[in-house]
């Protein structure tokens, strides 16, 4: 069988966009997923106005909870409330979420497999591609397939990227979620807002973020430095805002990958997307927005490559390099100095009204971390030098990140 022209592999949002895209550019495209779709992956689900925008369709039927405004909170419980009076972010679960992604991709005319876990990926001398793939259930033979392009979208512990020996992220942020029931709907101070607070954890934060029948409580930090201390943190967050920890269900920790300079996210006919790519916004957290970015960043690269315009897959990476890179060094500085403020200063800061216009335009997408450093004069030119020394000072505190 002749190869196809590119497999997929990984539905959640950098795959399905990746995949919807090249497909409505008259590709074939083959999708994978390990999981039985639809799945659930630990994650906000918070999908920000600036990322909705990306994408070709509407959204409103996976959104549970229109968010407007926050809750901004110290260690203390402090707090304080503030509103934009506009959509910031729209709030899913991602069960429904990747489900409704992979359906656009479908409708596209994407191939979709669930149920199909990828075990190896090598090149060939001729340049294409072999994969292995057994189905989850385990019974099943496994599969060989072939393709002239591969996407690795499988997430921040996927096989693509190690089995075709790309480079691997040097940083890795960890968070603990759970869900917390609410039968009778969100309690009225969280509808339509997010609570955000400043965790006792080692470059963390932790959030409540609501949904139609139960909030989204989560906490996260630095890997090396907070893994240990994410349970206990996550039951004192709990505790401190009034709710018993008893009630959570469904704890799932997940690593958020951080991209470090230089980075390799294309090489011949493959390339990383999404957190493969560890593409995840170093400050916020946020990761579908690069998921969907990056997925379609990655389209035309693949489309030139296959009609033989292009040699490689290198245009991807220029791209990435060009529009995402500035925004996740800016970002990744401003988190170093952020978490290197002794707490009363990062509240105040957190909650001035400056820093909550700058991120509200950020998450509409009216403006990027670049323009609005640039717009604080000095802190542009010193946030390079500052957030080295920042870094260096949370590693003498911290030990190992
Ligand atoms: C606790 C937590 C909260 C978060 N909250 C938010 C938030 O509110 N907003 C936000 O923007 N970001 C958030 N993020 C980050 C966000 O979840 C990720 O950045 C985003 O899911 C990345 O999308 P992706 O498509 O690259 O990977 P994923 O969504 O991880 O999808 C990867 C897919 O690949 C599949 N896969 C993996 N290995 C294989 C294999 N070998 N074979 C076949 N398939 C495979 C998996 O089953 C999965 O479906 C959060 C992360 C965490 C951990």
């Amino acid at each position: 069988m002749p190869p196809t022209d590119t497999i997929v592999v990984g539905a959640g949002p950098a795959g399905s966009t990746a995949a919807r895209e090249l497909a409505a550019r008259g590709v074939d495209v083959v999708l994978l997923d390990r999981a039985r779709f639809p799945r659930d992956k630990p994650c906000g689900g918070g999908v920000t106005v600036r990322c909705a925008a990306l994408l070709p369709f509407d959204l409103s039927p996976v959104v549970e909870q229109v968010v407007t405004g926050a809750v901004l909170q110290d260690r203390a419980g402090r707090s304080t409330v503030r509103d934009a009076g506009r959509v910031l972010t729209y709030l899913t679960q991602r069960s429904r979420l990747d489900a409704y992604l992979v359906e656009q991709a479908q409708a596209a005319g994407v191939e979709f497999r669930d149920g199909q876990h990828v075990r190896s990926a090598v090149q060939l001398r001729d340049g294409t591609y072999e994969l292995r793939v057994a189905p989850r259930s385990g019974g099943g033979v496994e599969d060989v397939l072939h393709a002239r392009t591969v996407v690795g979208a499988d997430g921040a512990n996927g096989v693509v990227a190690t089995q075709l020996g790309f480079s691997h992220p040097a940083e890795r942020a960890v968070a603990l979620e759970a869900l917390l029931p609410c039968p009778d709907g969100v309690p009225e101070w969280l509808r339509g807002r997010v609570a955000l607070s400043l965790a006792d954890l080692p470059g963390g934060y932790a959030w409540l973020f609501p949904k139609a029948d139960h909030i989204n409580i989560g906490v996260g930090g630095w890997q090396a430095a907070a893994g240990a201390q994410l349970r206990p943190a996550l039951d004192a967050y709990c505790r401190a805002q009034g709710f018993d920890p008893a009630a959570l269900v469904g704890l799932r920790g997940h690593h958020l990958p951080l991209q470090v300079p230089g980075m390799t996210v294309a090489a011949d006919g493959a390339a990383l997307v999404g957190d493969a790519a560890a593409l995840v916004d170093p400050l916020s957290g946020e990761g579908i927005y690069a998921a969907i970015a990056s997925g379609i960043a990655v389209a035309p690269a693949v489309d030139d490559y296959l009609a033989g315009t292009t040699p490689d897959l290198a245009g991807y990476q220029l791209a990435l390099t060009r529009e995402l890179g500035p925004e996740l060094a800016t970002s990744r500085a401003l988190m170093e100095v952020f978490h290197a403020c002794p707490e009363p200063f990062a509240f105040a800061l957190m909650r001035s009204r400056r820093v909550w216009g700058a991120a509200v335009a950020l998450v509409r997408g009216e403006t990027t971390y670049e323009r609005i450093t640039r717009r604080t004069g000095p802190i542009a030119s010193t946030l390079a030098p500052l957030a080295r020394v920042a870094r260096h000072v949370s590693r003498r505190r911290y030990g190992a990140r």
